[in-house]
């Protein structure tokens, strides 16, 4: 195409139309990424689910929760230790003792970590803990935190902004990538609309698109997406359904007394009765979600 048009009169130079997320574009690797975490390949058939609570609130809370959801199928445990809050005046988080909390629930259960970093200052402290660095909503167009996390070299996890349109959040896993780590992993975590009758909307449509446009796994956070207990669910099973590499989900021993989020956190009980669904949706589109016990 560029060759038949380059002598033309008047044709002074060709470009080809590429995007401006050179990295992040399928355009220019065409295998999809797997990104690998303590062991565990997160991107290929196998779907991961990753679950635990919004906070780390305290180690009963925290061990209780991970014994759990490993037993019901899941992979990698999650819980906040630096918590965005709205409000300056709500709990927000355990800071290093959170982190050795999930620690030693790693350390128990052998599951992998995920938690949140909020600022360049505490990416040395929070790296020696976790396994993959989650990026929150409201940071993840905060530049210079994602080329430090960059900088990092472990894999990040990058939440979709509240009002982020799918080239800026390309963009975002840019500044990631651009400092040499390749193992960015995308969550839709639900976008602000006018709706109000969930927390955010579930914008299913980002699964397909994001994986069309890039080669990075999408995973889906139907808790934050939801913002209610009874319609966790569903999202989760849209999710997967739509193709989503992953799930996350907020699991909490007893929510109406979390700390956070304990609208949209469901209890041992529900995370357990939906895991078999999760698997047998992940089948029906092709992919697995290996049960429980199993390494990988
Ligand atoms: C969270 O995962 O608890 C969280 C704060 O998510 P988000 O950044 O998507 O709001
Ligand atoms: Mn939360």
């Amino acid at each position: 195409m560029v060759e038949a048009l380059e002598p033309g009169e008047g044709v002074e130079k060709v470009l080809p139309i590429m995007a401006p997320y050179t990295r992040a574009s399928l355009e220019l690797k065409a295998e999809r990424t797997v990104v690998k975490a303590r062991g565990l390949e997160v991107g290929g058939v196998r779907i991961a689910a990753i679950a635990g609570p919004c906070s780390v609130e305290s180690e009963e809370q925290t061990l209780r929760t991970a014994h759990a959801v490993k037993a019901a199928g899941a992979k990698i445990l999650r819980g906040g230790a630096y918590k965005p809050r709205t409000s300056p005046y709500e709990f927000r988080g355990l800071g290093k003792q959170g982190l050795e909390i999930l620690a030693r629930a790693r350390d128990e259960t052998g599951l992998a970590i995920i938690t949140e970093v909020m600022t360049p200052a505490d990416i040395e402290t929070v790296y020696e803990y976790t396994d993959i660095f989650q990026i929150g909503a409201r940071n993840s167009q905060n530049y210079y935190l994602l080329e430090e996390v960059g900088r990092a070299g472990k894999p990040v996890m990058l939440k979709r902004g509240l009002s982020m349109m799918m080239e800026e959040w390309l963009l975002a896993a840019e500044y990631v990538l651009s400092q040499g780590n390749p193992n960015v992993i995308f969550c839709e975590r639900g976008i602000r609309t006018f709706e109000n009758q969930t927390r955010n909307t579930l914008d299913i449509a980002a699964v397909p698109v994001m994986q069309k446009l890039s080669h990075l796994p999408v995973f889906v956070d139907p808790s934050h997406a939801a913002g209610k207990r009874p319609f966790v669910r569903a999202c989760a099973l849209a999710g997967v359904a739509a193709g989503a590499d992953g799930l996350m989900i907020e699991v909490h021993p007893s929510p109406d007394h979390a700390l956070s989020d304990g609208n949209q956190s469901l209890n041992f009980d529900e995370f357990n009765e939906l895991v078999p669904r999760i698997a047998k949706v992940a089948d029906a589109v092709g992919r697995t979600l290996p049960v429980a016990g199993t390494l990988v």
